[in-house]
């Protein structure tokens, strides 16, 4: 390493990558004013889709709304490139509809990298960073203080803060079957030397991997053997702030076809050639992505497995085979694919492989995503042991706006599991044991009702509004959705209509039983088949001009789920008490009387902000909740300052 008569630079922020945790905490720090410098491998790799070519789904729809509702640019950069957008589980309830849009995925990036590169205070860097440079604690509370980060070629940018988001590149590998290259994702360079500098600095990093299928020459295909998967005629928008207009586009199809017996039967015959049981990865893979040799072996009963045929872009014939990630060698992979129906004679252009690389334990990271033991360093993404480009993106969001928050000496922003599906996923990171890839699903999110997709913009909008990334305008124009909301829910449940001649006459036309006795609006809503604009012939007094679809659209779903919408929220209470009761940071947990062995070891490893945190790390009882508890009123007094700490 060059002694230090390197070139310096001066900067606010440093973003250690250009993936999509890396994009987000870059466009956060930079549009609240701050200088930034992205760091990426290769600049043509910003914001590239190393795997499925698709945003959104179950829960991860709603990761991206939430983001968009927060000022991030995941959606909006979504609703320019999609090719293809459906709303999946529209025939469930509401807490599970989810987005799901098929990315061109060379246009997103170009797309994302535009939008980088026309942001003042933003710079992108091609380097490898090699190492990041501390001070030495300044307020004695004896943690060292980020001051810079060293690149590739000696050069020192200085600054205040760094966010490290290196996604799969740290010492990453790729593995088809016996062919391994030390290589990042989709061929790119991999980053080397950070992996070191974390362990030399107390954060030893783990592996974990994760796979990817091949990518076919489309035209090699054969579509009359499979079933055509279109988009929705109506395309709703992921971004607040997209004109569902501009989203009337030619939409691309999708395929479905089955793997088969024969397929299983090649990839039983050669699983011993698999990386993944020939024990050759070391990498821990993701629960919910198995490979489809996982799915061959784990679920041996199954005779078929789905395979979604989906493309990778509007200006390329190349196929990405959803469902068929895999590590087996190339012989292996020819064979298999070719057995599938509609596959018989397709040409791979990519291999299927499985990538494994260095990250870090979350547990590591406090709340805000700033590290435990480093002031001023904070992580994000696939690094800090997610899986999924909106996991990424969410946390690089939260990652740049609680740095911004730290250099003006705020309190960070931390979204409870109550408020977002980022809350979950954070709280769920940083204080759950996870030893494998997390992939956000609705079942991890107590209060999904609460946190639909279609309210993302109620509960955080304020949140952008108050770190500055949402506009005076957007926040305003939220507040009068609320009031609308609110104001059209209380009229509907004082309108009454009567059981007369001509109600009974419209209610028949509508398909539904006629009324009994006199009934409220509302009351005659939360009938099933019934919806808002249905009632409107029995709603002489209804607001002209007619309100639009997004407050409609709410006040539907608030009459009809009042009920359990009542219930959680009544949960929500009991919860936000015990997210209330905040631990102090210096508690002495390994000395604290009636606590067992294993609760003392684990809070004092991981160091919980509150009783709520704690009540979630595994091996902390009830019991020793109450323990807690009990300290907290015995020192209520003491610990009066603890309270503004995060
Ligand atoms: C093969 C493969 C299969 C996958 N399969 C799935 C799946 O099935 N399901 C799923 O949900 N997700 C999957 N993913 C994960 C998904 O791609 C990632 O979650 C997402 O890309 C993570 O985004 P990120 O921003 O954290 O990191 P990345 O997108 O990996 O970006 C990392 C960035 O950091 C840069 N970088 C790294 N080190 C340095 C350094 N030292 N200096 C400068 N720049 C650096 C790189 O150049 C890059 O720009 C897969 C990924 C891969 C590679």
């Amino acid at each position: 390493m060059q002694s230090d008569r390197s070139y310096h630079i001066q900067t606010d922020v440093c973003v250690i990558g250009g993936g999509h945790a890396g994009c987000e905490a870059a466009l956060a720090c930079s549009r609240l004013g701050f200088d930034t410098v992205l760091f990426t491998m290769n600049v043509d790799s910003i914001a590239m889709m190393p795997c499925n070519p698709h945003i959104g789904g179950s829960s991860k729809g709603h990761l991206v709304r939430e983001i968009d509702a927060l000022g991030g640019e995941m959606g909006r950069n979504i609703d320019k490139t999609f090719l293809q957008s459906r709303m999946l589980n529209r025939s469930k309830g509401p807490a599970v509809h989810s987005l799901r849009a098929q990315a061109d995925k060379a246009e997103y990036s170009r797309s994302m990298r535009q939008v980088l590169q026309q942001q003042p205070h933003l710079t992108i860097r091609q380097a490898e960073v090699t190492d990041i440079l501390l001070r030495e604690p300044e307020n004695g509370d004896g943690k060292k203080q980020v001051c810079g980060v060293r690149i590739h070629t000696g050069t020192v940018y200085d600054c205040r803060s760094v966010i490290v988001c290196t996604g799969t590149y740290l010492k990453a590998r790729c593995l088809v079957g016996e062919s391994i290259t030390e290589t990042g994702p989709g061929g790119m360079q991999r980053s080397t030397f950070l992996s070191d500098w974390f362990a030399a600095n107390g954060m030893p990093l783990r592996r974990f991997k994760t796979g990817t299928p091949a990518r076919m020459d489309g035209r090699s295909l054969d579509y009359s053997k499979m079933e055509i998967q279109e988009g929705d005629r109506k395309v709703v928008p992921f971004s607040y702030s997209t004109d569902p207009k501009t989203l009337e586009i030619d939409q691309m199809p999708c395929w479905l076809t089955y793997t088969n017996q024969e397929t299983h039967d090649i990839i039983r015959a050669n699983i011993d050639r698999s990386p993944i049981y020939a024990g050759i990865i070391e990498g821990t893979g993701p629960r919910y992505c198995p490979s489809i040799e996982d799915k061959v072996v784990k679920f041996a009963e199954k005779t078929r497995h789905h395979v979604f045929i989906e493309p990778e872009g509007r200006y390329t014939n190349e196929v990405y085979v959803d469902g068929m990630s895999s590590s087996m060698p190339d012989d292996v992979q020819q064979r298999m694919y070719r057995t599938v129906p509609g596959l018989e004679n397709c040409v791979i252009v990519r291999n299927a492989y499985a990538i494994e690389y260095d990250c870090i334990n979350a547990n590591l990271l406090k709340l805000s995503l700033e590290t435990k033991a480093v002031d001023g360093l904070f992580c994000a993404g696939q690094f800090n042991g997610s899986s999924g480009y909106e996991e990424a993106a969410a946390q690089g969001l939260i990652a740049g706006i609680n740095a911004v928050k730290k250099m003006q000496g705020k309190e960070p922003l931390v979204l409870k599991r109550s408020e977002a599906y980022i809350g979950v996923l954070i709280d769920d990171l940083v204080t759950k044991d996870n030893r494998e890839p997390y992939r956000m699903m609705t079942s991890r999110a107590e209060y999904r009702l609460l946190l639909r997709q279609d309210n993302a913009d109620l509960r955080l909008r304020k949140y952008g509004y108050d770190c500055g990334l949402i506009t005076e305008e957007q926040y305003q124009h939220v507040l009068y959705k609320q009031e609308e909301i609110e104001k059209e829910t209380a009229r509907l449940k004082k309108i009454r209509i009567g059981a007369a001649a001509g109600n009974q006459k419209i209610l028949e036309s509508l398909g539904t039983a006629p009324l009994k006795t006199a009934c409220s609006l509302a009351e005659l809503l939360c009938r099933p088949e019934l919806h808002y604009e249905d009632l409107a012939p029995l709603d002489p007094t209804r607001p002209d001009p007619a309100l639009p679809e997004e407050i409609t659209e709410q006040v539907e779903i608030q009459i009809k789920y009042e009920g359990y919408i009542e219930r959680q929220n009544r949960q929500v209470e009991q919860f936000e008490k015990l997210e209330r009761r905040y631990l102090p940071e210096t508690l002495d947990y390994l000395h604290m009387a009636g606590l067992r062995l294993e609760a003392q070891q684990k809070l004092h490893q991981f160091r919980p902000s509150s009783i709520g945190q704690a009540s979630r790390i595994s091996g902390v009882t009830p019991a020793d909740v109450a323990v807690l508890l009990i300290y907290l009123e015995k020192t209520r007094g003491e610990n009066r300052e603890a309270t503004d700490r995060h």
